[in-house]
């Protein structure tokens, strides 16, 4: 569904994103993980065509986005960042249905949709009608994630999603996005520097470090079968624990829940 073929992108003459290529199959998600300033961010840019690559293709459903400039295309991808960016002069379902709204959706559709999308979130109907600054962190993430499903978009892009939550409301919203993920059947690529994150989420990890890519492959395959000696030592201070949620959640018990 996506294809990224030879994608940089320098900044005064510096490779941030450094020849990455990979895809990404329809109904997969794919995180891409590594330490801060690894260029995780930029290529998500790219994919969304925030930021034009320097060089390389990025073809989604054949189409190379690098050409397109329409700008109903970046409609069709639902995009999430940490610090959401709700407007905070519109309700609830406004915000929600920004993108349906620009898509000149009828009316009753966009307000089937909210109703539905709230209901997906766990988040009460009356909601609709509140304000931003009315909720709580965990809230408006979730309301974040029903804005970039709104129209239903094929593709979603995740950046941080739960970087900028408490650590309990972060497990909880975790856990539900599992559920969401295997409901959804959405292609996603999912940012984050959080490890077991990616374990938990991903169907495959994409491991960078200075633009490029180390490793890519499934959760057990990064840690048990480790590419090179970065791959190695990125893992190595939690390797035990890595090693056992991997088992956990894939190979020994998948059919029960898993144990944190
Ligand atoms: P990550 O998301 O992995 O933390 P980023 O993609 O945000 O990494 O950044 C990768 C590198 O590119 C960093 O060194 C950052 O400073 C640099 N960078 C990002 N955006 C710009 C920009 N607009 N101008 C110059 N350098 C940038």
């Amino acid at each position: 569904m996506i294809v990224v073929e030879g994608i940089s992108k320098a900044y005064n003459g510096k490779k941030v994103v450094d020849e990455v290529s990979f895809e990404v199959k329809k109904g997969e998600t794919l995180v891409l993980l590594g330490t801060s300033g690894s260029g995780k961010t930029t290529l998500l840019k790219m994919l969304n065509r925030l930021i034009q690559p320097t060089e390389g293709k990025i073809r989604i459903d054949g189409e190379d986005i690098t050409a397109n400039r329409a700008e109903t295309l970046r409609l069709k991808i639902g995009y999430v960042i940490q610090n959401i960016g709700l407007f905070p002069h519109y309700t609830i379902a406004r915000n929600i249905a920004t993108v349906p709204e620009l898509l000149k959706w009828d009316r009753d559709s966009v307000d089937d949709r909210i109703d539905f999308l709230l209901k997906l979130m766990g988040l009460p109907e009356e909601m609709g009608s509140r304000y931003p600054a009315e909720l709580s962190g965990g809230q408006k993430q979730r309301v974040g994630l029903a804005r970039a499903l709104a129209a239903d978009p094929p593709i979603v892009l995740l950046d941080e999603p739960f970087g900028a939550l408490d650590p309990i409301t972060r497990r909880q919203i975790q856990t539900e996005f599992k559920e969401l993920e295997t409901l959804l059947d959405k292609t996603m690529v999912l940012v984050t520097h959080d490890v077991f994150e990616a374990i938990e989420l991903g169907d495959r990890i994409c491991l960078m470090h200075d633009g490029k890519i180390q490793q890519i492959g499934t959760p057990t395959e990064l840690i048990f079968e480790p590419a090179n000696d970065f791959v190695w030592n990125y893992f190595k201070s939690q390797r035990f624990q890595l090693e056992m949620k991997v088992l956990t959640l894939r190979e020994l018990l998948p059919e029960i829940e898993p144990f944190d």
